[in-house]
């Protein structure tokens, strides 16, 4: 019997245990933090061996497979003992993707994975498709190829997931956008994480698609230098393309081999260019595999978006509220301010993962008449934009930062949560945050 480790006891790890016991693995599940209960209570009941706050290392040593859950970075010292011991080390999506026939779309990129991902799955699920929607989102993929027999995935896909590929082929791939992104898992080299972002397309063939941003300078450079054999679908919103989306007199125009298909763009449910990327990217997918064009645009149009992007909470006193706080870097906010129409109080800060503001200077110059800084550590916000708006105020903790900018909006204004920056100074997470917001904004 083959021994598979599964380093992590999360969603994923879990799942690629219960995966491997299904196809008759001797399955061992070791997380050197703690397992949650309802993870412990899952390998109990189906009979797999695990161990918690340890890595019991000559056991791992034996294994044959070893699953590692993104969350560990390659740099530990046991991955690279087994590395070292030539111990194939691979991730969930390549373990599970062994086992399924199904066609698969996998999603990457920094910012709009989720969107695109949600998105995605509500057309090819409202054009009738057995599909299911998995990977960083979700339920475990791997527990889905072990429980349920579909026939699409819409996998929303990180470069750690990739790192950890052998043969993943995904039937289309989408890299939704390029900017540096953690940085401290790629030696602080950007190429590196330029380069996990496109394994996804690396086992890709000619019959396989990879839907890309053409506007987007590092994807087109990195292109240029590392041709990749899958057929290329791009989007823009800049130029007119051949094959691919783009924009035609106010709607969008996608092109395949087989013929163009148009599109409104201004009954979108989602707002905002970047959206409109998120948009172009979902219906190529729905056009390749074969959605009606009419169910492609009442899903376009009818979409609720995802949680905490740019998501509306209330209108006060002719004051919108949004909460934007999966924006966890510049890049995230920058299009978060370009998508607001009239003049915002901005909720920004937390944790800064190296952020250079420069780039929003524009847009803050244009829209923002008052910053309420929400962080532990507020200096270099202070030092940015200081200056630039009439009005910076520092505050510690939402409740705060809510009743300041109420006070400062006018009618007509956006309150807007877009932080740029992680929220572990002061929250557990985003999600954690954007509840924090809602609920300030609804006690109001
Ligand atoms: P991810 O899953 O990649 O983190 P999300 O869809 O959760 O992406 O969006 C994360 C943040 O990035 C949100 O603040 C959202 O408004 C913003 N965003 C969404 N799509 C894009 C895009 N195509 N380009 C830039 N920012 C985006």
């Amino acid at each position: 019997m083959a021994f598979l480790v599964v380093l992590g006891g999360g969603e994923s790890g879990v799942g690629t245990a219960i995966l491997g016991q299904k196809k008759g693995f001797d399955v061992f599940v070791s997380d050197k933090g703690k397992i949650k209960e309802k993870y412990k209570n899952v390998l109990e009941h189906i009979g797999i061996d695990w161990e918690e706050s340890k890595h019991s290392e000559e056991k791992i040593m034996k294994a044959d497979v070893v699953m590692k859950s993104p969350g560990i970075p390659d740099s530990v010292p046991l991955v690279k003992e087994l590395v070292n011991k030539g111990i194939p080390v691979i991730s969930e999506i390549e373990f599970a993707s062994r086992y399924t026939d199904a066609k698969i779309i996998g999603i990457t990129g920094s910012n709009g994975k989720t969107t695109t991902t949600m998105l995605t799955y509500h057309i090819l699920k409202s054009g009738g498709l057995n599909v299911a929607m998995a990977g960083n989102i979700g339920d475990s993929f791997a527990k889905m190829v072990a429980e349920e027999n579909f026939d699409y995935y819409v996998l929303e896909i990180s470069s750690f997931q990739l790192d950890g590929i052998r043969e993943f082929k995904p039937h289309i791939s989408i890299i939704t956008n390029i900017t540096p992104d953690h940085l401290d898992r790629y030696e602080y080299k950007f190429e590196n994480y330029i380069a996990s972002k496109f394994l996804i397309t690396k086992n890709q063939t000619i019959e396989d698609c990879f839907i890309y941003d053409a506007d987007d300078e590092v994807i087109a450079n990195w292109l240029k230098e590392h041709p990749v054999k899958s057929k290329l679908l791009p989007f823009s919103l800049k130029e007119s393309l051949k094959e691919g989306a783009c924009i035609e007199e106010n709607e969008i125009k996608i092109t395949t081999q087989v013929d163009t298909i148009k599109m409104m763009t201004d009954s979108l449910a989602l707002e905002g260019q970047h959206n409109l990327k998120n948009t172009m990217a979902a219906a190529m997918v729905a056009k390749l595999v074969g959605i009606r064009k009419e169910t492609i645009r009442e899903c376009i149009s009818n979409f609720q978006g995802a949680p905490h992007r740019l998501e509306k909470v209330l209108k006060i006193h002719h004051v919108q509220y949004i909460n934007d706080s999966k924006a966890t870097n510049v890049n995230a906010t920058y299009y978060a301010l370009e998508s607001v129409k009239t003049p915002v109080v901005w909720i920004v800060g937390g944790v800064d993962k190296g952020n250079e503001y420069k780039e929003l200077m524009p847009l803050v110059r244009e829209k923002v008449k008052a910053i309420v800084c929400l962080g532990i550590d507020n200096e270099k916000i202070k030092d940015t934009f200081g200056n630039v708006v009439d009005l910076l105020v520092e505050t510690y903790a939402m409740e705060e930062a809510v009743k300041v900018a109420y006070k400062i909006a006018e009618r007509g204004d956006t309150v807007l949560l877009s932080p740029a920056c992680a929220s572990f100074d002061l929250f557990q997470n985003y999600e954690d945050r954007g509840n924090q917001f809602k609920n300030c904004v609804k006690n109001l």
